[in-house]
This record gives structure tokens, sequence and C-alpha cells, in this order.
């Protein structure tokens, strides 16, 4: 299986190239065609395989081919921790480096006016936690309501560090309408029934 057997743009490619990825991982060939045919989908990942490419990549390409000329948040990357929301970011902006999308990282225990005037100045895409994602939330300082795609990266470390009550917050200010991508350690009972809330027909995938 190569990259270029997954329908990833030419820019992409070259990126990954550049790179020096040869070939795509397990939860990478596996995600990217079904995240890239607008399903839902509910994987199993663990640190380590690949899976912040697994649906970074195809987000990336689906945002630069809707993307207009306005900054408004077109993807939320919810994470349990201010080091893997720090981590994604990094990802997120050298994979989406030649794409012009424009994306920020939220979390808690730092200054919330700097992050509010990041968001103020337009950004396609956010990764944050759960919490001070709230936080913004409640002050005004973002609107999800154009958003097009949720991932919901180690979810079950978000439900272990007990986000709940503010995932669910987060939930009710989302459109119904969207893409929606859960990846988790494990599937435990409390996964399905937060999967059962979230998704709708979404496609499994264990690797
Ligand atoms: P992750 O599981 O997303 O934390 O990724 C683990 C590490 O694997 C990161 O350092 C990535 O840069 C690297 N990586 C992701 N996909 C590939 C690939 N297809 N080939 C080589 N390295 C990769």
């Amino acid at each position: 299986m190569s990259f270029s057997s997954l329908s990833l743009s030419d820019a992409l490619l070259n990126l990954l190239t550049q790179k020096g990825y040869l070939q795509p991982t397990p939860i990478q060939t596996a995600a990217i065609p079904v995240i890239l045919s607008g399903k839902d989908l509910m994987a199993s990942a663990q640190t380590g395989t690949g899976k912040t490419a697994a649906f970074t990549l195809p987000l990336l390409q689906q945002l630069s081919t809707v993307q207009a000329d306005e900054h408004v948040i077109k993807a939320l990357i919810l994470v349990p921790t201010r080091e893997l929301a720090l981590q994604v970011n990094k990802s997120v902006t050298e994979y989406g480096v030649n794409t012009g999308l424009k994306t920020t990282v939220i979390y808690g225990g730092v200054s919330i006016d700097a992050q509010a005037q990041k968001l103020a100045g337009g950004v396609d895409i956010v990764v944050a936690t759960p919490g001070r994602l709230l936080d913004h939330l409640r002050r005004g300082s973002l609107s999800l309501m154009t958003l097009k795609t949720l991932v919901f990266d180690e979810a079950d470390r978000m439900l272990d560090m007990g986000f709940m009550d503010e995932i669910n917050a987060i939930l009710k200010q989302l459109p119904k309408q969207r893409q929606t991508l859960l990846f988790s350690a494990t599937f435990s009972e409390a996964i399905y029934t937060l999967s059962k809330k979230l998704l709708q027909q979404p496609a499994r995938i264990e690797v």
C-alpha cells in the first residue's frame, strides 16, 4: 500500500515524501479513505501508530477544497491534555503548511485573552482541551456554528479525566450536520455510549 493509492492531493503527497514517510501505517490505510468519503468513524488506535496523520491528512484535504476566503472554524480537534493539544497542533501546522488554512491551539493554565485574540483574527482549525474550549464558548470568543468536522482524539482518556459534562455542553453548541471522528485507545462501555451520542452510522476500524 502506498500513500498515492489513498486519493490524497499531490500537495499532500509531496509533503509526505519530503517528510520521509514511505508508506501509510495500518490506521492511515484504513482511516484515510473512510474520512475522505465523508462518513463518521470510530477507530481504535494507540499513540505512536500514526493516528494524528490518519485524521489530519484527509481533514486538510477536505478543508482545502471547501476553503473560502474567510477563516471561520471548520474543524475542531478535541484532546484530553495540554501536552497532546500542543503535539497535535504541531502536526496539523506541519502537515497543513501549504494549504493556507489557519490553525490555533487552546488549553487551560495560560492567559485566555491571548487565545481569544488569535481566535478573533480568524482560524479554520482549532485544537482544544474541553475545559478551556468551554470557557471560550461561554465568553463568546468563538462560535462553532460553521463547523464541518469534529475529531475526538484519545476519547477514552477524555472520559477518564472526567470531561463528560464539558463534552455535553460543547455538543449543544455544534451543528448537527457534520462529520465526526472518534479515536480511542480502548473501546469501553462508556466509549460506546459516547459514540451513540456523537456518531451517525459510523465506520468502525480496529487496528
Ligand atoms: P502519532 O501516533 O500520530 O503520535 O504518530 C507517531 C509518529 O509517527 C509521529 O512522529 C509521526 O511523525 C510519525 N509518522 C506518522 N505517520 C507516519 C508514516 N506513514 N511513516 C513514517 N512515520 C510516520
